[in-house]
């Protein structure tokens, strides 16, 4: 079998020997070592002065729109994982969704100034497959109307934008570390911020709000990440290069096979450093996206239509028609790829594809 990806795991001998210094300490959780070597190796390998570890990317997300006081109506694109929406109704806010770029899947900037109005508090956009989106044009906006930017990075670890980390980016920059992500730490997140405040704010609220033993600044909530899983950031932080490596190796054999073949691709922004982090082609039609999808599942080759449904679909969100969204969405497919793929079994899935293509 074939899946759409499958977690990086580092040789047990070295996540071990952290383990037993865990056993050693019995310090479990609670800003340990581990997890305070974590943030600072995070912060030397991407070259940037904050980031805090956090349990998860969706509790990043919602952390974010907390320590930013985001009230009412939240601009978003319908084009994510279910947690960038979902974090803005868990808040108590309104997503208004705009339409998408079909080139780079990324919300659209032009779109945006339609869909302010007076209740807009923020613009929460998710840098799709870790392209980063149109950030000067959304920076430009969110000046002028005054709102608040989250990018939702959960896929961009190791993306840069002009020379530097794009987790550097908006109010707030918030990350994933789940086992299915280029780097991770089983599960995890990341909430980024250059503005030291924001990053104090964002440290209480991770730990119930606790300023020091008997005083609390504000409401928190249990954001906290443990000891293990720490220590799995930290033994994998070692292998990242050789995994954006093999994963770009892998990514331009797949971009070879399909040349002259009817499949396009997402288009990376430029001024930016790409971490290869999916796959995602696009076919010509619906029909035959499912068709590849299916012909590849009979041969126990596990693709992904992701982000299909959209998101405007959610029972619990006002929807209307955004075509270009619908239209990426219905056509799209994210196709293996993981630091343990082999070539033979690249060729087998491109082979299949191009023949699909041939014999519709
Ligand atoms: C994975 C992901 C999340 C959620 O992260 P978790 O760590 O699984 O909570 C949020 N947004 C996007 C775009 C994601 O891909």
């Amino acid at each position: 079998m074939i899946n759409v990806t499958k977690p990086f795991l580092p040789p047990k001998s070295e996540y071990g020997a952290l383990i037993n210094d865990i056993w050693e300490r019995n310090w479990l959780t609670n800003n340990g070592p581990l997890v305070n070597n974590l943030e600072l190796s995070i912060k030397e390998y991407l070259k940037i002065d904050h980031f805090l570890y956090v349990s998860n990317g969706t509790i990043a997300l919602q952390i974010a729109m907390k320590a930013l006081n985001i009230k009412g109506e939240v601009i978003t694109t319908p084009f994510s994982y279910v947690a960038t929406t979902s974090s803005i109704v868990w808040e108590g806010c309104t997503p208004i969704f705009v339409d998408i770029d079909p080139l780079t899947f990324n919300i659209d900037p032009g779109k945006i100034r339609n869909a302010i109005t007076k209740n807009t508090s923020c613009i929460l956009a998710t840098h799709v497959y870790g392209n980063p989106c149109a950030i000067d044009e959304i920076n430009e906006i969110a000046k002028e109307y005054d709102l608040k930017v989250i990018y939702d990075a959960s896929h961009c670890f190791g993306v840069q934008y002009k020379g530097g980390s794009i987790f550097e980016y908006g109010d707030i920059s918030t990350t994933s570390f789940h086992a299915t992500k280029l780097f991770h730490t089983v599960e995890g997140g990341g909430v980024f911020s250059k503005d030291p405040n924001i990053i104090k704010k964002v440290a209480l609220m991770r730990n119930f709000g606790h300023d020091g033993e008997f005083k609390f600044s504000g409401v928190g909530i249990n954001g906290k990440n443990s000891e293990f899983h720490a220590a799995m950031g930290l033994v994998n932080l070692n292998y990242i290069d050789q995994i954006i490596q093999k994963r770009n190796n892998d990514y331009q054999y797949y971009m070879n096979w399909f040349k002259g073949h009817d499949i396009t691709f997402q288009t990376i922004q430029a001024e930016s450093m790409y971490n290869f982090s999916y796959m995602p082609v696009l076919f010509n039609s619906e029909a035959l996206c499912e068709k590849v999808y299916l012909i590849l599942k009979e041969n126990n080759i596990y693709s992904r239509r992701y982000f299909y449904p959209l998101l405007t679909e959610l029972d619990y969100v006002e929807s209307y028609p955004l075509p270009i969204a619908k239209d990426i969405s219905n056509r799209v497919l994210c196709l293996p790829l993981y630091f343990q793929l082999k070539k033979e079994e690249i060729d087998l899935i491109v082979r299949l594809i191009i023949r699909t293509l041939k014999y519709k």
